[in-house]
């Protein structure tokens, strides 16, 4: 059965204006639906709840998913296909989805025509939630620009939106920028950065957005500050993966990610055990709306947690905290523990006025290179105070500062802020 996006749409908005209770109930009815569907059609999910001693009746709620294992991609991808997918369904009818590898872990994965359907609302949500409207012309700087034709509402100014591959020239970006008149900005913290760099230093007679968007990088404090200061808006920051699409996003209370707990279960989990609210775990989910190759339990692989207050802008879905996005790369400390970057990350924060954007290589156990685009040139004592930050958290680490014009961006177009070469 064909749905239109927009009628997702509109039901993912009215249910903005729902209750917390009231969405949880909803949240549990996909739920037990799902779960039942997964016994009866799909192998994986026969076998792992047999394993496990578990009939889907016991699973009522997101509560519930504890007696059931978490998986992640490297468990999926040892499976035979054909047993990842609804048995019903031929693989012709299917739509094949990557992720983008930026993760350093390529995957991928099925889903039928309804669900991508519905990804294409959730993934609007968060952009018409903030104000986005249907004649907003949106410039997005993005690793996939679409070469998609025009269609007919955007023939008659409707949905406008540009995409500009993010790995051009920043030169090209802000020559963009400047023609396009456009009321929304959209893109990786990293390239925005970049930009809004570029704006500072130019000048240019432009016309301001209204609105700008990040997404798909962890976007830090000052990266945060630099942006909203050039385009002289607050920047707002959608948080999603490939799998599940948008799943969270900032209102203009910036207290956290409105979590879409009408499309996903959330877990927030340590050790397998769901930790409280507040405290940090892996952001485990559960797809509910995926029926072509169900995800229960799915490890995102990314840290964040459960926020116990709701917001004060009165949307009932409850909010979360991104403590870190796409924990590939972890820095090691002396004794050999694995650490979240942001430790090192959040302290340089602090070098904002010496640098416009910077990277650090973790190349060696005790040794560091940061690499950074300066804003004026650096003295010794620049280098040393630089090289101090890092130490703070990494004793006696040999510190070497490099200057650069620009930070390369990996295959996709993003900017990594830290790299571990051990
Ligand atoms: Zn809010």
């Amino acid at each position: 059965m064909a749905r239109s996006k927009y009628r997702v749409l509109a039901g993912l908005m009215r249910n903005e204006r729902r209750s917390l209770p009231e969405l949880i109930e909803l949240q549990n009815r996909k739920l037990r639906r799902l779960v039942e569907h997964a016994y009866e059609h799909v192998p994986l999910y026969r076998r792992l709840f047999q394993q496990a001693a578990v009939r889907p009746a016991e699973i009522q709620s997101a509560a519930d998913l504890e007696k059931l294992p978490v998986i992640d991609k490297t468990l999926l991808r040892a499976q035979p296909l054909d047993d990842l997918l609804d048995r019903r369904i031929g693989r012709e009818a299917l739509i094949e989805k990557h992720t983008s590898g930026s993760s350093g872990s390529p995957f991928r994965f099925f889903v039928d025509p309804s669900f991508d359907t519905w990804c294409k609302a959730q993934y609007l949500r968060p952009y018409i939630t903030n104000g986005r409207t249907p004649f907003d012309r949106v410039l997005h700087f993005t690793a996939f620009p679409g070469a998609k034709p025009r269609r007919w509402f955007e023939r008659i100014g409707l949905m406008r939106e540009r995409t500009i591959g993010s790995s051009l020239p920043v030169e090209t970006l802000l020559t963009e920028l400047c023609e396009q008149h456009v009321d929304i900005v959209q893109g990786y913290p990293s390239v925005l950065a970049g930009l809004a760099a570029a704006v500072e230093r130019n000048k240019p007679e432009y016309r301001k957005p209204r609105l700008v968007f990040t997404d798909s990088e962890l976007l830090t404090d000052s990266v945060r500050m630099q942006i909203g200061r050039a385009f002289g808006v607050p920047v707002l920051d959608v948080f999603g993966a490939y799998e599940t699409d948008n799943i969270g996003y900032e209102c203009s209370q910036h207290s956290g990610y409105h979590l879409a707990i009408d499309c996903v279960a959330a877990e927030f989990v340590r050790n397998g055990k769901a930790v409280a609210p507040g405290e940090e775990g892996h952001l485990v989910c559960t797809v509910l709306d995926n029926y072509a190759m169900p995800l229960i339990r799915y490890n995102l692989d990314d840290i964040a947690a459960a926020s116990p207050d709701p917001c004060a802008c009165g949307r009932g879905l409850p909010l979360m905290s991104v403590i870190e996005g796409r924990m590939v790369d972890r820095a090691v400390l002396p004794d050999g523990s694995k650490v979240s970057p942001m430790q090192f990350l959040g302290k340089l924060d602090s070098i904002g006025e010496l640098a416009l954007e910077y990277q650090i290589t973790q190349t060696a156990l005790h040794e560091f290179r940061v690499t950074l685009v300066p804003r004026r040139e650096l003295n010794m004592a620049d280098r040393e105070r630089v090289a101090h930050i890092i130490r703070q958290q990494h004793e006696n680490a040999r510190v070497i500062v490099l200057e650069t014009g620009e930070i390369a961006r990996d295959a996709s177009g993003k900017r990594r802020t830290f790299i571990s070469e051990i």
